[in-house]
């Protein structure tokens, strides 16, 4: 049986213990733990200590307490703060990268990006603390004078998916951060230990205490409801599934808090008569197989012009069946293992859905020999329109393509979904890329490109894909709120 190295072991036996509360690790009150597992073997790779409400009033509090002297503290503190994570976090990237490899299954080439990535969030809010701006105005009438200012929203819960550990916290932890507020962090319970060691380095960068505090639970329910409900935390900012989403956004309605949205996606990938076919494929394998499909961002409706669709399907097909899938941690593996047994059924039960009502399956539709989650790239034609995999996110290393005579039919179908996250189009045609670019309607629109991801862009959804948008000039708004001081000048 495979088992880990003994500098796998190391790096994961270093991440801290306990949760972290107030700036002092402490187990959970229950002293009880919970299992985190590695996918790529399907086995216990640690424990780490199950939070419940007793545990989440005690970090709410704490940040709570923290919050005024941390909303006084100079911009320029906040940035430097941000700025050292930022740095320790290239610094550490291997073992980082090699951590989240072992407990989310991505190939270290992967994690190794995920974690440059998740530092630019750091160094993008260390620049956009000091830039928080403010105004000075006339009234109408002339006798008054209005101070407008921007303050921290105050104490924020962040709560982050297992897809990517440690991206996904930095785009909520950084700005929070430059922004002046305290937070309560809660990662998926499939991937705590990314966001722990994460603050470890926040902690070493001289994040003062109490600012971040990190619960880690496999009961999210009982630990999230009573803090949106009791009044300590000001601002909810979740990314996740559209379902549990919904219901965290009727749980904040009682306290009226500030909610910021970053749900499902069910992402359609156009391609046009008109396209340069081999960046087409290039695009279709990043938009699919980044993160082994498993991205809210990750291409679930591939249409092709019925011109061009057996090339490129043909081509895709080619690249696909030739990635190599295994442990992530091993070299020249492209392709991880999916993130547990259930993430696997899923897969299962779309793809035997899709070639039952009579997809043609050009490559994979199967499971791939090892011991983990592991899934096979897989490419079908002739998927119907009534294919559950149509209709919600695969999540999988799976692309569906479908053909399309016309831009009104092809703009009518990619929009036909509750979701709107990001849709891809490739096209030589300027005015074409530019006409897509609004009438589809997402929030983000890759052209010729396959993704959209990049700090210092704003990410977010419309429809059901979410609320607010994340990173970009707008991604510190989500933590301050508006004040204005009103004065008569005589
Ligand atoms: P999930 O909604 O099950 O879990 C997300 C987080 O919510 C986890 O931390 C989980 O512990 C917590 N959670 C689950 N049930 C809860 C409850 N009842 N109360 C409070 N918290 C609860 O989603 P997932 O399976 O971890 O992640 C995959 C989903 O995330 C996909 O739908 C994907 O599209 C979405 N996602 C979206 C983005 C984006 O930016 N739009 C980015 C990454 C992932």
């Amino acid at each position: 049986m495979s088992t880990w190295t003994e500098h796998e072991r190391a790096v994961v036996d270093a991440v801290p213990d306990g949760l972290f509360i107030g700036g002092a690790w402490r187990p959970a009150a229950s002293g009880a733990r919970f299992p985190v597992e590695d996918p790529a073997l399907a086995r216990e790779l640690r424990t780490v200590a199950d939070a419940d409400a007793q545990d989440a009033r005690a970090a709410a509090e704490a940040a709570g307490a923290a919050q005024e002297a941390w909303a006084a503290t100079a911009p320029r503190e906040r940035g430097e703060i941000l700025r050292r994570a930022y740095e320790l976090l290239l610094e550490r990237r291997d073992d980082l990268a090699l951590l989240m490899t072992l407990e989310m299954g991505k190939p270290l080439a992967e994690a190794k990006g995920e974690v440059g990535y998740a530092a630019e969030f750091f160094r993008w809010f260390a620049e956009e603390a000091v830039r928080i701006d403010g105004g000075y105005q006339t009234s109408p009438d002339g006798k008054d004078r209005f101070v407008v200012m921007r303050r921290p929203v105050g104490p924020v819960l962040l709560i982050t998916p297992w897809n990517f550990p440690l991206a996904m916290g930095t785009r909520k932890i950084g700005p929070a951060v430059a922004a002046g507020c305290t937070m309560i962090v809660k990662p998926a319970e499939q991937t705590p230990l990314s966001l722990l060691a994460l603050a470890g380095i926040l902690r070493e960068a001289g994040l003062p205490d109490g600012v971040l505090n990190v619960l880690t639970t496999s009961r999210p329910g009982e630990v999230v409801e009573p803090l949106l409900r009791g009044g300590i935390v000001r601002k909810l900012s979740f990314t996740g599934s559209t379902a549990v989403g919904r219901l965290l956004l009727e749980q904040s309605a009682e306290q009226v808090l500030r909610v910021s949205l970053e749900l499902g996606g069910n992402a359609p990938f156009l391609v046009f008569e008109d396209a340069d076919l081999d960046r087409a494929v290039e695009g279709a394998l990043a938009a699919k197989m980044r993160n082994m499909g498993e991205a809210c961002t990750a291409a679930n409706r591939l249409y092709v012009h019925e011109s061009v669709a057996g090339a490129f399907a043909e081509c895709l097909a080619a690249r696909m069946g030739a990635l190599t899938v295994g442990r992530g941690t091993e070299p020249g593996v492209d392709v991880g293992p999916l993130i547990d047994a259930d993430g696997r059924g899923k897969v299962d039960e779309l793809v035997e859905d899709a070639v039952g009502r009579g997809a043609k399956t050009l490559v994979g539709g199967e499971h791939a020999p090892g011991d983990g989650y592991f899934y096979r790239p897989t490419v079908l034609t002739g998927v119907p329109a009534d294919a559950a995999m149509l209709h919600q996110e695969v999540f999988g290393p799976v692309a569906p393509i479908l053909t399309f005579t016309d831009e009104d039919e092809v703009v009518a179908a990619a929009n036909d979904t509750p979701y709107g996250l990001v849709s891809y189009v490739f096209t030589q045609s300027l005015e074409r890329a530019f006409r897509l670019g609004e009438r589809l309607d997402t929030g983000m629109v890759g052209l010729n490109k396959g993704v959209v991801s990049n700090p210092a862009a704003p990410f977010g959804g419309v429809k059901q894909s979410g609320l607010g948008r994340e990173g970009g000039t707008v991604g510190i708004d989500e933590f301050l709120e508006t004040r204005y001081l009103a004065m008569p000048l005589s």
